[in-house]
């Protein structure tokens, strides 16, 4: 078998394109959506994220705002500074780049931010809201990859699918997001015994460990979708993910490359939920029941 590849980068323009159509309908009823992103410190990967989520809003008519705050910002700075955001009007989306400089403590920064603001939702009441099941902001990575099974119409009710990766911010919201979908789940991480063993069962694996080509064909269910969420930089300068695309391909029906498969649909997840924030304030949606501030 020769799996036929996801094309997440045209997934990701499909739903930037509808994405452009709702800010311009948010636009004639006179709000512009827009996203504050703050950066601490001087880190050059996050300067390239900041401003390709920059770029992005500008895309599709969205306003942003980048912050940078010095790299020696005392906690209380950020701090005071994300609830000037909250306080702000024409934000809707509040996102702080990751990772912080120490010694400032990234849980009281996600904590400050509105959780009607949390386009990435990290927060503790979206991260609740998740376990609940409710429509609420969801991060944008796994969201992104429920986006993608959506698409391609990849029956996820009923289907046993593996996460593998069991961070906050990629495989715990994952293997919630598929629970809810109605998939039954496993989840595996650095301290499984027989990975393969546990791959092998999954009709959907997703792999999220930040470990090039851990995930090899052997360890591939015939017939299963592979969605690698991994990017790394092999010394070649390359980037590669971490599911060994030639010889899981072999194995697989469907495959997200990297790049190009999960990776675009993350900073369409972000514009989407940026959206969202502003048609709740715009009352063009359902407003989130509760706003803790
Ligand atoms: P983390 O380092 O936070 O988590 C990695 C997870 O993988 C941990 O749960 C760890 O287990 C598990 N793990 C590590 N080694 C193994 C192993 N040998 N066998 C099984 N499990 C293992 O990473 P993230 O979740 O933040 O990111 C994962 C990858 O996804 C990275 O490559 C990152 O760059 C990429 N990424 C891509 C995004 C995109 O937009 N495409 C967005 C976010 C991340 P344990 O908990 O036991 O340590």
């Amino acid at each position: 078998m020769s799996a036929r590849p996801i094309d997440g980068k045209a997934i990701a323009q499909e739903l930037r394109a509808e994405l452009a159509v709702r800010v311009e309908r948010l636009r004639e009823a006179g709000v512009v959506p827009g996203l504050a992103v703050v950066i601490v410190g001087e880190d050059p990967a996050s300067r390239v994220y900041v401003r390709n989520k920059a770029l992005a809003c500008e895309s599709i008519g969205m306003r942003s705002e980048v912050h940078a705050l010095p790299a020696d910002s005392s906690q209380e700075r950020v701090l005071s500074f994300v609830r000037r955001l909250n306080d702000d009007p024409a934000v809707h989306g509040i996102l702080v780049q990751m990772p912080l400089p120490k010694p400032l403590d990234k849980r009281a920064v996600i904590e400050a931010i509105a959780p009607d603001k949390d386009v990435d939702g990290f927060h503790y009441h979206n991260v609740g809201a998740l376990v609940a099941g409710d429509a609420n902001f969801y991060p944008c990575t796994p969201w992104g990859v429920m986006k993608i099974l959506e698409h391609e119409a990849i029956p996820v009710e009923g289907a046993h699918a593996v996460v593998v990766g069991r961070s906050d911010i990629v495989g715990k919201p994952m293997a919630m997001l598929l629970v809810n979908a109605g998939a039954t789940v496993t989840v595996c991480h650095s301290k499984t015994r027989d990975l393969g063993a546990m791959t092998r069962q999954g009709d959907i694996l997703v792999v999220a460990t930040g470990r090039a080509g851990l995930v090899t064909g052997s360890m591939v269910k015939p017939g299963a979708v592979v969605i690698d969420v991994g990017v790394n930089r092999l010394p070649d300068g390359k980037l590669a993910g971490d599911v060994d695309y030639a010889s899981a391909s072999a194995v697989a029906s469907r495959i997200t490359p990297v790049p190009g498969g999960v990776g675009p649909m993350t900073i369409a997840m972000l514009l989407a939920n940026t959206v969202k924030a502003a048609e709740r304030v715009a009352g063009l949606a359902a407003k989130m029941e509760t706003r803790i501030a």
